[in-house]
């Protein structure tokens, strides 16, 4: 394809035994979770899962060891990212300070932010949200109102953030504030920066939001002269835009883009045995899964090499979705009340209606695809 590149990779040699830790490991863990945890994936949220995952030091694999990181490869952590979402695992409480807190804070923030912050991510004790959203800014970012004023000793925040996931139940939260007026509309990227804000601190209300399946899965932020010092901004005054869309890169880039209802295809299988019209359609997801699989990690190899594949990673985000999505459509056909499990039949109800958020978060399928096109230079 013009302009894209998919090379093939591999797990690294080695890998196998990690697997198999992994395995051991979620087998244990995993005993008592039921259709909700495993149908909600990564949003879910469990402190003491996260903490047990950071003993094992399988959080913050990639950073360097004086941090507390383990040094260790991008492929390496591909593993421990695909067998977590291949059962459902509650990572919500270390994904998002390991897939891009940590890495923005190593690689932009100060010394003193790297000591204070990334040993506590690689421990699973603290847990980060992602504050880009406003009301009426959502896949038209820049355009958000939310505003930072400097003070003496620190910036003074005022305005509104919506759809933070988790936030009620995080630590922190990376945000992208106006610091200066936009020069004019169409220079709406210049003058935005981003900071690190404690979600505990004064001034700022968090109101959860009730979604489909009536879980408390994310919220609005309320910023009333919410007081964030000099010490939190992080990287450069003023560069937020092109900091926070090198950051959205790294989030399309994962394999959490296409595994997410995966854990329904694996708990249905020894039902759907019993379903003759049901091996074309488990072939063909399983095609599609394993097609996903090569793609995704050519993304993570790339990542490795240290590129920034953000084109590809779009392109995985866009077709990975579109497979989530099917997954529990596909199976809804076949699945049988009075023969299929009760609780897979409650796990597939879950995931139709979380579904409908995978082409949504982390940018819509719309901007996807503008954002292929225009690397590709067709638009
Ligand atoms: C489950 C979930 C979790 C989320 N978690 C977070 C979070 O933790 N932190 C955070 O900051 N945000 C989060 N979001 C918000 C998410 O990033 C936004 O929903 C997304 O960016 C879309 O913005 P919007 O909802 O304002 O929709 P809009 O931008 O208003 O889009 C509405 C529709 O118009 C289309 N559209 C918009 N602009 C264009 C265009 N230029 N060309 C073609 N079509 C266009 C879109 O594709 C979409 O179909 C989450 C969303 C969901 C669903």
């Amino acid at each position: 394809m013009v302009g894209l590149r998919f090379d093939l990779r591999d797990t690294p040699p080695g890998s196998a035994t990690l697997r198999a830790e992994l395995r051991a490991f979620l087998a244990e863990q995993g005993k008592d979770w039921g259709p909700m945890e495993r149908g909600y994936s990564w949003m879910g949220f469990d402190r003491a899962f996260s903490r047990e995952v950071g003993k094992r030091g399988w959080i913050g694999m990639t950073w360097p060891e004086a941090y507390g990181g383990a040094g260790r490869t991008a492929l390496e952590r591909y593993v421990v990212l695909e067998e977590m979402l291949a059962v459902g695992a509650p990572v919500g409480a270390h994904w998002i300070g390991d897939r891009q807190s940590g890495p923005l804070i190593l690689r932009l923030g100060t010394e003193e932010q790297r000591r204070e912050f990334i040993p506590r991510i690689v421990s699973g004790e603290l847990a980060f949200a992602i504050g880009l959203s406003e009301p009426d800014s959502g896949s038209d970012l820049a355009s958000l109102r939310t505003r930072a004023e400097k003070v003496p000793g620190g910036w003074k925040v005022n305005g509104r953030k919506v759809w933070t996931t988790n936030a009620h139940r995080c630590d922190f939260a990376i945000t992208l504030l106006r610091t200066s007026p936009a020069p004019d509309p169409r220079a709406k990227h210049q003058g935005l920066s981003q900071f690190l804000i404690d979600l505990r601190a004064s001034g700022l209300t968090i109101r959860p939001i009730l979604d489909l399946v009536g879980e408390e899965g994310f919220n609005e932020l309320t910023f009333d002269d919410v007081f964030v010092p000099d010490s939190l901004v992080v990287g450069e005054i003023g560069k937020g835009w092109e900091q926070a869309t090198a950051e959205l890169a790294i989030e399309r880039a994962g394999p959490e883009r296409y595994l997410s209802s995966l854990p329904l295809l694996t708990a249905a299988l020894e039902d759907l045995r019993a379903e003759p019209a049901a091996a074309e359609m488990v072939g063909r997801l399983i095609a599609r899964a394993g097609t996903l699989r090569q793609m995704s990690l050519a993304v993570a190899g790339m990542l490795q090499d240290g590129q920034t594949p953000a084109r590809e990673a779009a392109l995985v985000k866009d077709v990975g979705n579109d497979f989530e999505q099917a997954l529990p459509e596909r199976l809804r056909d076949l699945l049988m009340p009075g023969r299929t499990p009760p609780e897979v039949l409650e796990m597939q109800r879950i995931m139709t209606m979380v579904g409908r958020s995978y082409s949504l978060r982390g940018g819509t399928r719309e901007i996807l695809r503008g954002i292929i096109a225009r690397q590709l230079g067709l638009r």
